[in-house]
């Protein structure tokens, strides 16, 4: 049996206002006068002072606003790698992300792939990362993702939705100041929120887990539980917690994995485009049948908050798109070992879920979810 050697992000400061310190955090990593720091910021903080003139810059430092409408692609990290490259004489000195999951991810891979050669789409897959990354800082603004804290950045590619899993990947430094989360809408909150619950209750429920992703993912529930359920805490109190609910998530699945809705999840924003947290939400609604207690609980949750869920999302998929959808989900193998065991393929297969006469109730999950119930 051989462990897994786990990277951990270097440095974290914690704490309201701790966003003031970026300037002194970063200033003794500058390399150089021609070596600039390039932030990105997810581009809600466009025109937002009360964010953006906190970010000082000097010499040829460049602010690169990064829209949120869709997910990262490989693609567009090669596009942003190739623009740092003509813009400037000499490798940056450090990349910083400030922003939600996707600016988190952005900022990783970006930095991955300045001293990487070829194309992003190359690195995809587990540990095929040669060189260290540039320096990195990571600065969530919205909490849930775990991104802060994982050793992956999610990308889309051509032929796949798969992360870059290296010991190059996780921040050197983050900054966690949960006052920079402050104007998230409600829906997005509980959207990005429900994604650190359900990486608790995959991870909880997962034959990965062990000691280590117990601690983390029990810590990390109770607190999605007291910002969700219980009604006490102070707007403050609630986006502290959530924020180190998110870092708790995170190292939780670092050391087991996700389930069945990020499997599921995946193939839905493969052939939709669905985002991350409002997809596992869509996901984990028809679930019971794998998480029953929880599912429940999530429901009520739901109610609480006056979320409604889009549905009817795959009525007009074609066969064929439901099988990429499928077989997307079926691609993503630690996630079905982790949710469903090391013979997850004897009950978890393409020819079950396709067969429609077969009374398996995993069959049924993936029909109800992917097809509206019009095949059943
Ligand atoms: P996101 O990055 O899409 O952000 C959601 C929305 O919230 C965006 O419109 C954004 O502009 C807005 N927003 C962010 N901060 C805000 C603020 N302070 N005020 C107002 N609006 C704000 O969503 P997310 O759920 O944080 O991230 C999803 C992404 O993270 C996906 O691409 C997913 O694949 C990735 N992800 C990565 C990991 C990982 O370990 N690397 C884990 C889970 C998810
Ligand atoms: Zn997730």
């Amino acid at each position: 049996m051989s462990y897994k050697n786990y990277p951990m992000v270097s440095r974290v400061i914690f704490g309201r206002g701790s966003f003031n310190q970026l300037d002194e955090i970063i200033a003794p990593k500058r390399l150089s006068a021609k070596a600039p720091f390039i932030f990105f910021v997810d581009d809600v903080f466009k025109g937002n002072p009360w964010l953006t003139s906190r970010i000082s810059l000097s010499y040829k430092d460049k602010i690169i606003y990064i829209p949120t409408t869709e997910e990262p692609k490989t693609s567009q990290i090669d596009q942003l790698v190739e623009d740092i490259i003509l813009e400037f004489s000499e490798r940056p000195s450090g990349i910083i992300g400030i922003g939600g999951g996707i600016v988190l991810d952005i900022a990783k891979a970006v930095s991955i792939m300045l001293t990487n050669e070829g194309e992003a789409k190359d690195y995809q897959g587990w540990d095929l990362v040669k060189n260290p990354a540039i320096y990195h800082v990571g600065i969530p603004t919205i909490s849930g993702t775990g991104s802060e804290v994982s050793r992956t950045t999610v990308l889309t590619g051509p032929d796949r939705k798969l992360g870059i899993n290296s010991d190059y990947t996780p921040f050197d430094q983050v900054i966690l100041d949960p006052e920079l989360t402050k104007d998230v809408p409600t829906e997005q909150w509980f959207y990005t929120g429900m994604d650190c619950y359900i990486h608790c209750i995959e991870s909880l429920n997962g034959t990965f887990l062990n000691a280590f992703s117990q601690s983390y993912g029990e810590k990390a529930y109770d607190l999605c539980l007291e910002v969700f359920v219980e009604n006490k805490l102070s707007t403050e109190d609630s986006q502290d917690k959530l924020m180190m609910a998110s870092w708790h998530g995170g190292m939780s699945i670092a050391y087991s994995q996700v389930g069945v809705a990020h499997a599921m999840s995946y193939g839905l924003s493969y052939v939709l485009g669905t985002k991350h947290g409002i997809g596992n939400c869509i996901v984990f609604d028809h679930l019971e049948e794998f998480y029953p207690k929880d599912v429940k609980l999530f429901k009520a949750m739901k109610s609480k908050h006056d979320i409604e869920l889009p549905t009817g999302i795959c009525a007009d998929l074609s066969e064929t798109e439901l099988d990429i959808m499928i077989n997307v989900a079926l691609s993503l193998e630690p996630l079905w070992e982790n949710a469903i065991g090391k013979k997850w393929k004897e009950t978890i297969t393409p020819q079950k879920l396709r067969n429609r006469s077969q009374e398996c109730y995993s069959y049924y999950t993936f029909v109800n979810l992917f097809s509206d119930s019009s095949f059943v």
